[in-house]
């Protein structure tokens, strides 16, 4: 059969060149990796077998065989999981990238450390640390034995296998050690590993031993003559039996079973220590750092079952890639590993737990679509969910780690809020904002409750696309000056949570940003903005008649002090930052969104120098057009403070362009040729602006 020859997809050669050349010292890691390869190809055939068990006939023992030889300086890691078909070695091992290979490139690059490889998805290619010629032996059910076979260099070979002994079914890896690496065949050196880095894998892990056996052999001249330097000891009770014989030692192999630890998960929590716990999690993970909490529990009862849940300390890289299969939470059914990505077991918002479950009622042969309306895996999940909420809140009391959980997950946690009405109450004691009086420090709704003033009845935020955006907000004014704390929320899902979660102890959260905002007010205070309302009637109806449809109303604001007039929203309409988000999805065409989008209301400032002045051209002559075009000006300039964007800001920009000459006094004349082409619409507003602006400077 005739030798084909691959090239390396060309970030996987440079991978590859980089784990050969890079100086690294804790090589060690390959074995691990190789093992963990060993394990899920394992875990594939017996899951398939679990619906069809004749995938099993080639080979009935499920085992990871470790055997070094010395004569070759070969170490073979041979495993009967799955195995791969000509295709998959073409695949998997070298001409399909995965995203993680220049992921890892670039995390190695900016300081990592090349054992984190495994949680990039390229650990095969860690062998080369330790290997200058790698041969990948492997047999699946559905095709012949082949070996792959690269001394790295931008190519690798399959060949049909005709000259090694037929696998039954698996994979061996197969290291040629490099020369000043031949310490991998020490049988002292691969135990210690095994023991470090592989403890939990839940399949046997046999090294091959080269055992001296004593054996006994019948007493003739010629064979004592022939070995003479072998004969140890002669029997004493030899002597006395008929024929003589004599115990010489003699070299034959053996295998050791290296990880005979009981499931940690079977184990009273009190007798695990943290490191066996940080050990199970690394194992359990591929991560390179320890958990940052963990729940181990077992519940009995109508059903019986056992778990230990971990906290990552950092949220994977591709949290919210919805494709990507989840794998956290491996499933167990007596002891036996059933599969690790099974959806039913957690809720997508906590798709960030880690550990395993192991179940004692549910059947062995359980398949995908019993899964989906099995009974007990609801009261599980429900379980599950119940001690991650338990887990979330003993952490809150450790505030430096809470602050690490906080920063990685709060996105889950608002998720949870906005999908999980049952403990919708529980996770928003998780939450953490930045207030108008929390300095750099964030609160939490109960804290923030705690210093409402007393006539303060409502819980009050904004949001907004940055701190800075929404701290500066016209909208705070009044609420600053009445002592009111504000929420200052910045991330896009924060809209989506606070309108689902809506109360909390009672207390109403609201926007500041929307219409009906009804501060709490004494009866003076009620007084005199029903006075002024009259007073500010016709203004009001005026603007609303220049603006028609751009905006629902036009009142009185009792919530600014500084700016001259703010938009504000409809409460159950988008709020700007979220007329922003949405813009932004590109969903702005579609029906819901004409639906949804803003209706607007613009509120005045009734103290402001520019709303007065206003009101009195208004009192003086209603049909002046120095009104409209500063209306138009005004409802433009608090779109943008207001936290909207601008439809047209090129007709914006030419008005406010316009203004500007006319503070340099340049001549009208000249500039209207310029600006015609620009906009038509912007000129008419030219002349009248030139006097308004002098009365109200
Ligand atoms: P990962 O294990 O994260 O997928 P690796 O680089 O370790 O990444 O392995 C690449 C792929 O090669 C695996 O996904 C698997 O398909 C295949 N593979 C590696 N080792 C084995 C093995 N011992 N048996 C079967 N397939 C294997
Ligand atoms: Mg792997």
């Amino acid at each position: 059969m005739a030798t084909e020859t691959f090239n390396f997809q060309a970030e996987i050669s440079q991978l590859m060149s980089l784990i050969i050349n890079t100086f690294y010292s804790n090589k060690e890691i390959f074995l691990r990796e190789l093992i963990s390869n060993a394990s899920d190809a394992l875990d594939k055939i017996r899951y398939e077998a679990l619906t069809d068990p004749s995938k099993l006939d080639s080979e009935k023992d499920l085992f990871i065989r470790i055997t070094p030889d010395k004569e070759h300086n070969v170490l073979s890691i041979r495993d009967s999981g799955i195995g791969m078909t000509k295709a998959d070695l073409v695949n998997n091992l070298g001409t399909i990238a995965k995203s993680g290979t220049k992921a890892f490139m670039e995390a190695l690059s900016s300081g990592a450390d090349i054992s984190m490889i495994g949680q990039f998805g390229v650990g095969f290619y860690s062998a080369y640390l330790v290997a200058d010629k790698v041969q990948v032996i492997t047999k699946h059910n559905d095709d012949e034995q082949y070996i792959w076979e690269s001394a790295a260099g931008g190519s690798f070979t399959i060949t049909r296998d005709t000259v090694n002994p037929p696998l039954g079914r698996g994979t061996e890896m197969r290291l040629f050690l490099k020369e000043d690496q031949l310490e991998y065949l020490e049988e002292k050196k691969i135990k210690d590993i095994v023991k470090k880095h592989s403890e939990f894998i839940g399949y046997p892990i046999q090294l091959v031993v080269e055992k001296e056996v004593e054996k006994e052999v019948e007493d003739d001249e010629e064979e004592v003559e022939e070995s003479e330097d072998k004969i140890q000891e002669i029997d004493e009770e030899e002597d006395k039996k008929e024929k003589k014989k004599k115990t010489i030692k003699e070299k034959t192999t053996d295998t050791e079973e290296l990880n005979k630890t009981k499931p940690l998960w079977t184990r009273t929590p009190d007798d695990i220590s943290n490191e066996e716990y940080g050990a199970f999690y690394k194992a359990l993970t591929n991560d390179w750092e320890d958990h940052l909490a963990v729940k181990h529990f077992s519940v009995e009862g109508q059903l019986e079952f056992r778990a230990i849940l971990f906290l990552p300390k950092r949220a994977p890289l591709d949290m919210f890639e919805t494709k990507k299969k989840r794998n956290n939470i491996k499933l167990y059914v007596r002891r036996v590993f059933i599969m690790d990505d099974c959806e039913e077991l957690i809720p997508e918002w906590l798709n960030f737990v880690k550990g395993i479950v192991d179940s004692e009622d549910l059947p062995l042969n359980i398949s995908r679509e019993m899964l989906q309306q099995n009974k007990i895996l609801k009261v599980i999940r429900k379980n599950l969910v119940k001690k991650c909420l338990e887990m979330f809140q003993e952490l809150t009391e450790d505030k430096e780690n809470f602050a690490k959980f906080y920063e990685a997950f709060s996105k889950n946690i608002k998720l949870g809020i906005h999908e999980d009405s049952q403990n919708r109450q529980k996770l928003a004691e998780l939450l953490r904002y930045h207030s108008t009086k929390s300095g750099d420090e964030m609160t939490s709704l109960k804290d923030y409750v705690t210093r409402m003033p007393e006539k303060q009845k409502n819980i009050y935020y904004i949001t907004g696309e940055s701190r800075a955006a929404v701290e500066n907000s016209p909208f705070l004014e009044v609420l600053k000056k009445k002592g009111f704390e504000v929420l200052l929320m910045t991330d896009p899902i924060d809209e989506y949570s606070t309108t689902q979660l809506r109360e909390y102890d009672g207390k109403k959260l609201v926007c500041i940003t929307k219409e009906g905002l009804e501060l709490e007010e004494d009866e003076e205070e009620k007084a005199a903005r029903e006075a002024e309302e009259k007073q500010y009637e016709d203004l009001t109806k005026t603007i609303k008649e220049i603006l028609g449809d751009k905006v629902e109303k036009v009142v009185l604001s009792n919530r600014i002090v500084d700016s001259p007039c703010v938009l504000v929203t409809g409460q159950f309409g988008w709020s700007a930052n979220m007329e922003r988000i949405m813009k932004a999805q590109a969903l702005r065409d579609s029906s819901m969104s004409s639906y949804m989008a803003s209706k607007k209301t613009l509120e005045l400032n009734p103290n402001h120098p520019i709303i007065k002045t206003l009101k009195d051209k208004v009192a003086a002559d209603k049909n002046d057009r120095t009104v409209k075009d500063l209306t138009t000006l005004l409802y433009e300039t608090s779109l943008l403070s207001s936290g909207f964007t601008l439809d047209e800001p090129n007709v914006f920009a030419n008005r406010i362009h316009r203004m500007i000459k006319l503070g340099l006094s340049i001549d009208d004349e000249e500039e209207n040729t310029e600006a015609e082409g620009t906009s038509a619409d912007a000129a008419p507003a030219l002349e009248p602006v030139e006097s308004s602006m002098e009365e109200v400077d």
